[in-house]
C-alpha cells in the first residue's frame, strides 16, 4: 500500500522472508537479525541495524519500505490512561489504534480495514463507507505504534483485539496473516490466547477460522435476542440470521474446543430489557460461550442512546440466573470518543457514501 509498492518486512511471513532474501543473496539468518530490530528492539530504520553489512543496510534502506506510520492525532483519556491515535497510512489513507490499560494488561485495538461498509447502526465506523483493506504489515506497525510508546515506559503490548474499524472477516486473508505473525515465536510472540478477532457475523469465514485450531479468541458480535431486532441494528442478519451464527459459533466451540464470545452493546430501548435477557438466554444455553455486554458508545450522528447502568445490571443478573457466563465490559476512554471510527470520522469529511450491502 505505499506509493511505490515496496515491501513491507512488518508483513513478512516465512516464504516471503525467504524470497526476499535470496533476491538479496543473503543469508535466511538475516531475516531473524532484522525482525529481532524491528520487533525486539523497535527500530524501524536499517541503518541503525547494526549487525548488518553497511551495503545491506544502504540496500535494505532503498528497496524495502520502512516508514512508521504517521501519527496524525494522539488523545490520552487522564481518568483511565487510554491512548487513541489516529494514524496515516503511506497511501495518505488513516486509521484508528487504541491503548487500553487492563488490569489484565496492555491491549491493543487494531483496525482491519479503513472504514467499513457492513453498517450497524450504532457504530461510527461506517459512517463514511469503506475505502479499502489494511495489510497484515499495517496491521502489525498498528501494534508497533502502541508498543514504541509502551517501551518507553519500561512496558509491552500483552493482548491484541481486532476490534476497531472494519470487519476484519472481510478481510480475511490479511487478517489472518496478522494473527500468524502477532503470535508466531520468533515475532511479536504474543500468545494465542490474548488475542481476539471479533466478527459482525460472517458465517463461512467463522468455519474457515474453526477449522485453523488456534487458541485465538473469538468474538461474535450478537447484539440482539431475536432476527427482529439484530437485523435492525447489523444489517448483515439479513443474509447470515441468528440461528446460522450460532450454528457457526458450535462448530468454532467444537474445533477448538474454546468458549465463544458475544459481544453484545446495550442500547436503551431496543435490546436492553429483562425479557431479551430471557430469550437470550434461551437461544444460547447449550452453547459453551459467554456474553459481554458493552455499555454504548454514543456516536452523536447514530441517535441511539446507551442502557442505563441498572438496565445493564439487571440483564446481566437475568442471564447469570439463567446459567449464562455474562461481563460487562469496562468502558474506556470516554472522553476521547474511544468508540470505533470516532475519531477518524470526526477527521474524514467525505459525504457518507451508500452503503454497499454484502
Ligand atoms: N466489525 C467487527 C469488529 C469491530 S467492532 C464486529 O462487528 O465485531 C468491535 C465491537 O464494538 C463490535 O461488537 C461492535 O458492534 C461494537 N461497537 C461498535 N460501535 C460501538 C458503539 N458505539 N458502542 C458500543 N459498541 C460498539
Amino acid at each position: 500500500m505505499n506509493p511505490l509498492e515496496k515491501p513491507d518486512p512488518r508483513g513478512f511471513d516465512e516464504t516471503q522472508w525467504r524470497r526476499a532474501l535470496e533476491q538479496l543473496q543473503q543469508p535466511y539468518y538475516r531475516a531473524k537479525q532484522i525482525r529481532e530490530w524491528l520487533v525486539a528492539k523497535r527500530v524501524c530504520d536499517p541503518q541503525q541495524m547494526t549487525n548488518l553489512p553497511k551495503q545491506l543496510r544502504n540496500t535494505l534502506a532503498t528497496q524495502w519500505w520502512w516508514a512508521p506510520a504517521e501519527i496524525v492525532t494522539r488523545r490520552e483519556d487522564p481518568l483511565d490512561g487510554t491512548v487513541k491515535w489516529l494514524l496515516r497510512l503511506a497511501d495518505g489513507e488513516t486509521v484508528e489504534t487504541v491503548l487500553m490499560r487492563y488490569k489484565s494488561g496492555n491491549t491493543v485495538c487494531v483496525s482491519s480495514q479503513v472504514g467499513c461498509h457492513i453498517g450497524c447502526r450504532f457504530c461510527a465506523s461506517s459512517l463514511h463507507g469503506l475505502v479499502r483493506n489494511c495489510s497484515a504489515a499495517e496491521m502489525i506497525e498498528q501494534v508497533l505504534t502502541a508498543d514504541r510508546e509502551l517501551a518507553r515506559q519500561g512496558e509491552r503490548v500483552d493482548r491484541v483485539v481486532v476490534m476497531g474499524s472494519g470487519e476484519p472477516f472481510e478481510n480475511y486473508t490479511e487478517t489472518m496473516r496478522f494473527v500468524d505473525l502477532l503470535i508466531d515465536p520468533d515475532g511479536m510472540g504474543i500468545g494465542q490466547r490474548h488475542v481476539t478477532v471479533s466478527t459482525s457475523g460472517m458465517v463461512p469465514r467463522i468455519y474457515d477460522f474453526a477449522e485453523r485450531h488456534l487458541q485465538v479468541r473469538l468474538a461474535i458480535s450478537l447484539h440482539a435476542p431475536n432476527d427482529a431486532i439484530r437485523t435492525q441494528l447489523v444489517p448483515l442478519n439479513r443474509k447470515w440470521p441468528i440461528d446460522k451464527v450460532l450454528e457457526a459459533a458450535q462448530a468454532y466451540v467444537e474445533e477448538t474446543h474454546r468458549r465463544v464470545s458475544f459481544e453484545y452493546a446495550m442500547i436503551h430501548g431496543v435490546n436492553d430489557a429483562p425479557e431479551h435477557a430471557e430469550e437470550l438466554a434461551e437461544r444460547i444455553k447449550d452453547l459453551r460461550c459467554l456474553v459481554n455486554l458493552i455499555p454504548l458508545n454514543e456516536v452523536p450522528e447514530r441517535g441511539m442512546v446507551g442502557s442505563t447502568p441498572q438496565a445493564i445490571h439487571a440483564f446481566q443478573e437475568k442471564l447469570q440466573e439463567r446459567g449464562i457466563v455474562c461481563t460487562v465490559r469496562r468502558s474506556l476512554g470516554r472522553t476521547i470518543d474511544a468508540a470505533c471510527g470516532q475519531l477518524r470520522a470526526g477527521f474524514v469529511s467525505l459525504p457518507t457514501p451508500v452503503h454497499t450491502a454484502l
